[in-house]
């Protein structure tokens, strides 16, 4: 990939993006195949923050059909439905198991009228995105990692799955191809103003410590967590952080979705390059967004909620690798709730 820092000298874009996460990737991307002059710029490496971090799902998101958020299940939905179409390459259906245990919080019945909205919600012809039902037996084969004491049964329905870090890169791509300029190790040191409206920057090369001025019709923050360092956001910005654990394979093809007993959350345990993602937490972050670390109780709480379920419970020492990410929310919406993302904030006319 290309880089060039200097020939962005004193040039005049349409639309500056900053931040190179998903959302940056996607508005460069979007921007340039409309005919606009674009520039995004980074300051780390592509997807180096929360767009590496995440539990590389492209869901409807079934438990938001429990607070009965219809809307945006089936928006996601329809999302997930486009990506599979458009890009079978990067993102690819997965099927997850949801057991069914004598003494759970939710039901069969439930289960069952949940499953069913769901695929009514994604209006998927297809067989293979149907949810099936699973005796104890038949569920026992699908995931025999699972503890079979108590177990009455399960169900299987279908998701998708993507590698987050590898879609952000491959919209990069797409937007360089598209005409924009695409620069990572490059920050937005200071903004440039003009009677009170924002209309260019200053960005700083990380890799040579050299600046430069360039101007923009249109400046759009996807900065992610880095919004809550901001005067004008730092108000509305609400951040809850996620970790997941990278753990030995005990699956095929399929993921788990699992209740925690401590708490009632839901988790997942997802096939991952041959190895087994676990995750995530979901807990308030007050701490230095640029620090965002995975902590003992994090690991805990998350081996904790595994072992109630596995035949043969994980050690610490299983863990082969981890990472976390933040997501950032309205102030006042609740942290696991993605219908109000303040991701992005336009500055400029
Ligand atoms: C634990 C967890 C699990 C998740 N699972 C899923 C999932 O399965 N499916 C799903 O769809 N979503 C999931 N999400 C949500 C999703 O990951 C986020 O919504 C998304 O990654 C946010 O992307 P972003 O581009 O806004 O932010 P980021 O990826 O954080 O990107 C922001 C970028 O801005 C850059 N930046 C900041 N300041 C500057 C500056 N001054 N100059 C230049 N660059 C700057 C940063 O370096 C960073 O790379 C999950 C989130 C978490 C935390």
């Amino acid at each position: 990939m290309k880089r060039d820092f200097a020939t962005l000298q004193s040039q005049h874009f349409d639309l500056l993006v900053c931040g190179g996460g998903i959302y940056g990737a996607w508005t460069a991307y979007d921007a340039a195949l409309r005919g606009l002059k674009v520039v995004i710029v980074e300051q780390g490496d592509w997807a180096s923050s929360t767009s590496s971090a995440s539990s590389k799902l492209i869901h409807g998101g079934l438990r938001y059909l429990e607070t009965y958020d219809l809307k945006l299940v089936s928006k996601s939905l329809k999302e997930r439905k486009m990506l599979l179409q458009a890009a079978p390459h990067r993102v690819w259906p997965l099927r997850f198991g949801v057991p069914v245990y004598a003494q759970q919080r939710m039901n069969r019945l439930q289960l069952k009228l949940g499953l069913k909205l769901y695929d009514f919600l994604a209006g998927d012809s297809d067989p293979q995105m149907h949810h099936s039902y699973l005796n104890p037996k038949q569920f026992t084969e699908h995931f025999p990692c699972l503890n079979e004491q108590a177990l009455k049964g399960g169900f299987t329905y279908a998701d998708a799955q993507t590698d987050d870090a590898r879609l952000v890169l491959e919209l990069i791509a797409g937007a360089l191809n598209a005409g924009a300029s695409c620069i990572n190790y490059c920050k937005l040191a200071q903004l440039l103003e003009n009677n009170g409206k924002a209309n260019g920057a200053v960005i700083e090369d990380q890799l040579t410590q050299t600046e430069q001025k360039i101007s923009a019709r249109q400046i759009v923050f996807t900065t992610g967590q880095w919004l809550a360092k901001e005067m004008q956001s730092r108000e509305w910005c609400h951040l809850a952080k996620g970790i997941h654990l990278v753990m030995p394979a005990v699956l095929d093809d399929e993921a788990l979705l699992l209740t925690a007993k401590s708490d009632g959350r839901v988790f997942f345990m997802i096939p991952w390059y041959g190895l087994t993602l676990l995750g995530t937490t979901d807990t308030d972050f007050k701490g230095n967004v640029e620090q965002v670390a995975v902590d003992e109780l994090d690991i805990d709480y998350l081996l904790a909620a595994a072992n109630n379920y596995l035949k043969t419970p994980w050690k610490k020492s299983d863990i082969i690798g981890h990472f976390a990410g933040v997501r950032v929310f309205k102030q006042n919406t609740p942290p696991h709730h993605p219908a109000h993302p303040l991701r992005s904030v336009v500055i400029g006319k």
